[in-house]
């Protein structure tokens, strides 16, 4: 497999949210004086700066702006927040694409998540008022007291086997050629995961799933997804007949290391739980997804 990066899902938090005093202005002052903390910008194209593979946040100085400057949390007595900038750095790479060690992916996911949930949200969705960032950034206020939370959009996201154990690997129109990922959708409201699954997978391959294993989330902040990873047994084969992909097949392990070699198919970035699962299926270290969920028979 040389050329394919492993990754993984990081089952226990990094990241201290300080959910005890994130909103204490006395505390997060302190936070933002102590002479280690580090301040990450975001540019308006959710780009970042690098250096040597490590994100590159620069010291707090001066006053902080608590509707400018969220505080995302600490890290080993760090204290971290993050501001987006106006101006675009020449410098700066995609986090879309870049690749991250677990703790700075953290910092980014929770810090970029924050961001575009705050800019997303300038008015009370109760009186219609507008809202500011309460002290710490885990919330928003409007004058009438009424606080608003961050909301998440649940999707799902499946390594889709087949009885030979090959995955599915599918093109979005916009993707170029040599591109393919796992399938995912977003859960519909009111919809239970597990039933999404079952829908994106018909709706997308024409494809039914028989089995599935639940085998991690990860948040995907563009702008606030909250990906719920599975692998999944299919039956049937595979009609891309619509609108939603542009193609999709079953590839072997060897396929899939033998294309990636070559140059043939490029992966999901090794940020997202897409390249996390395919990685998985490839090492083998996904469960048997007939060791979760019978979906044979209609979920009730
Ligand atoms: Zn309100």
């Amino acid at each position: 497999m040389t050329g394919i990066r492993q990754t993984r899902i990081v089952a226990r938090p990094i990241l201290d949210r300080c959910h005890a005093d994130r909103d204490d202005a006395e505390a997060n002052r302190a936070r933002w004086k102590n002479p280690e903390a580090r301040l990450l910008l975001v540019d308006p194209h959710d780009e970042v700066v690098m250096v040597d593979g490590r994100l590159a946040a620069v010291p707090t100085a001066g006053e902080r702006d608590d509707q400018r400057d969220l505080f995302v949390g600490v890290v080993e007595g760090v204290p971290w927040f993050a501001r987006r900038t106006e101006q675009s750095r020449p410098e700066a790479c995609s986090l879309r694409t870049v690749d991250l060690g677990p703790t700075d992916r953290e910092l980014v996911m929770s810090a970029l998540a924050a961001l575009a949930w705050h800019e997303s949200n300038p008015a009370c969705p109760r009186c219609g008022k507008p809202t500011r960032i309460t002290s710490g950034g885990p919330a928003r206020i409007c004058p009438h007291g009424h606080r608003v939370f961050p909301r998440t959009d649940p999707a799902i996201i499946a390594a889709v086997l087949d009885a030979q154990d090959r995955i599915v690997l599918a093109r979005q129109h916009s993707w170029p050629a040599d591109r393919r990922s796992v399938v995912a959708g977003f859960v519909e409201a009111g919809e239970p995961a597990e039933h999404a699954l079952v829908r994106e997978v018909a709706e997308e391959t024409t494809l039914t799933i028989t089995s599935a294993r639940y085998v991690g989330s990860q948040s995907w902040p563009f702008p606030r997804s909250l990906m719920f990873g599975y692998v999944a047994r299919a039956a049937g084969t595979i009609n891309v007949g619509h609108d939603e992909l542009a193609e999709a097949d079953f590839f072997s392990r060897d396929e899939v290391s033998d294309q990636v070699e070559s140059g043939q198919l490029q992966l999901p970035p090794t940020l997202s739980i897409a390249r996390a699962l395919i990685d998985a299926w490839l090492a083998r270290r996904l469960p048997e997804p007939e060791s979760g969920f019978d979906l044979s028979s209609p979920l009730r």
